[in-house]
């Protein structure tokens, strides 16, 4: 059973969201406020966490701090804010995916379904290890290094970064990214493509990925190999 943990102070937003998932085969918990949320996360071993983000007594970013602290679940930031840096600003704090508000079910679904889809990894990996220059990504440990130092990364920059790893000196395009890394969902801008791939960039070098102006990005092995 898929376990989900729903934190949401707005109740006809927290039942809405509820409901669909149970219906659509989801064991759903509910918290309404930060305090049991972050009780509840911590405690309990959840799948999925969807987090809004403002919420009374204790926010969603430091309740998704917190959570990062101890545990690799799964986290949806779900958010009313309307720029772009606004809606990505949870990822800085660990969260997987965003949620903007208002969503329909089929965009809630649809989310749910890639963060979990991107988690799944298969236990007979038969090439479990991916190397460029001086990255090593571990796929069974779930794990990347970078010149033998753990580089800390979100379960979407690891994708993101295995898309590139897969495809050394090949030219990703922006639908190659979307469709590798959220699957077939029509609902991630691109603009957000662009919001990752800085966020991986700060992580393991700014040269590390190249942007080819209106194609895509591109990881090249030379550029790893120097120095
Ligand atoms: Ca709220």
């Amino acid at each position: 059973m898929t376990k989900i943990l729903i934190v949401e102070d707005e109740k006809d937003i927290a039942r809405f969201m509820e409901l669909e998932l149970k219906y659509n085969g989801y064991e759903v918990t509910v918290a309404n406020d930060g305090m049991h949320g972050l009780e509840l996360a911590l405690s309990e071993e959840y799948s999925l966490i969807l987090l809004d983000l403002m919420l009374p007594e204790i926010d969603g970013m430091e309740i998704c701090r917190r959570v990062r602290e101890v545990k690799t679940t799964p986290i949806i930031m779900v958010t009313a804010k309307h720029s772009i840096e606004e809606r990505v600003a949870g990822l800085d704090f660990g969260a997987d995916d965003y949620l903007a508000k208002p969503f329909d079910m089929e965009e809630l679904l649809a989310r749910v379904r890639a963060t979990l889809r991107r988690v799944e990894t298969s236990p007979q990996q038969k090439d479990n290890a991916l190397k460029c220059g001086n990255i090593l990504m571990n796929l069974d440990a779930h794990e990347v290094m970078q010149d033998d130092k753990l580089v800390e990364l979100t379960k979407t920059e690891f994708a993101l970064l295995r898309l590139f790893l897969e495809n050394v000196n090949r030219v990703q395009t922006r639908d190659d990214i979307l469709k590798f890394v959220w699957g077939d969902t029509n609902f991630v801008e691109h603009q957000i493509i662009d919001v990752y791939i800085k966020h991986l960039r700060d992580k393991i070098g700014r040269e590390t990925i190249q942007t080819v102006r209106g194609v895509g990005y591109i990881m090249k092995e030379q550029q790893l190999t120097q120095g």
